[in-house]
């Protein structure tokens, strides 16, 4: 959804609120909005630019970490963000370069912001990085791969470090998924 905001800008409104309902679907690859994600955002004149503040929310399907089955689970969202005519990479009202801290959503030709960007990152930044289907998720057996959630399998598994057996089995993967992971909570602390 795209937002008019010319009003805003030439001051001839303060502030407006929004109610924001979309169906965004798939977010990151296992991770999609299963219902349409809703909620209310309030838009605001700030010096030249536009600040679009709220909250959203919405169920998401993701694939657990431990056993890797697919479930659900509700995720909310706070909204704090900034758009600017310069959009990114560009230079605060003062001249100041910004930093990749100060990124700014850039405010389109025709005075449009686009509201379904700003929710769809804000929403991928909250991912969790290592879902779990419950906080008692058994993982699957370090030896043979069964879901150990369905039963016990057989298999002689003590001796192994329970912090450990997680990790057995994706050697040779660590390094990616500990790449991927970074890059999100670096995104996530900006
Ligand atoms: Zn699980
Ligand atoms: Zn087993």
């Amino acid at each position: 959804m795209r937002a008019y905001v010319g009003d805003l800008l030439a001051g001839r409104e303060t502030a407006r609120a929004v109610t924001f309902s979309e169906r965004l679907g798939t977010l990151v690859e296992d991770a999609a909005a299963s219902e349409p994600v809703s909620g209310e955002l309030v838009l605001s004149r700030a010096g030249p630019m536009i600040r679009v503040d709220g909250r959203v929310a919405t169920r998401v399907a993701l694939v657990c970490a431990a056993c890797l089955r697919p479930f659900e689970q509700p995720l909310g969202v706070t909204i704090d963000e900034e758009f600017s005519r310069g959009g990114p990479g560009e230079h605060t009202p003062s001249g100041e370069p910004l930093g990749p801290e100060a990124f700014l959503m850039p405010i389109e030709p025709g005075d449009m912001i686009d509201l379904t960007e700003v929710v769809r990152q804000h929403l991928v930044l909250a991912l969790p990085i290592a879902p779990r289907c419950s906080s008692d998720c058994r993982g699957l057996c370090p030896r043979c791969g069964a879901d150990r959630n369905a039963g016990t399998c057989g298999c002689d598994t003590v001796g192994i470090d329970p912090r450990l057996q997680a990790l057995e089995g994706w050697s040779g993967r660590s390094g990616d998924r500990a790449g991927k992971s970074g890059a999100r909570r670096r995104g996530a602390d900006r």
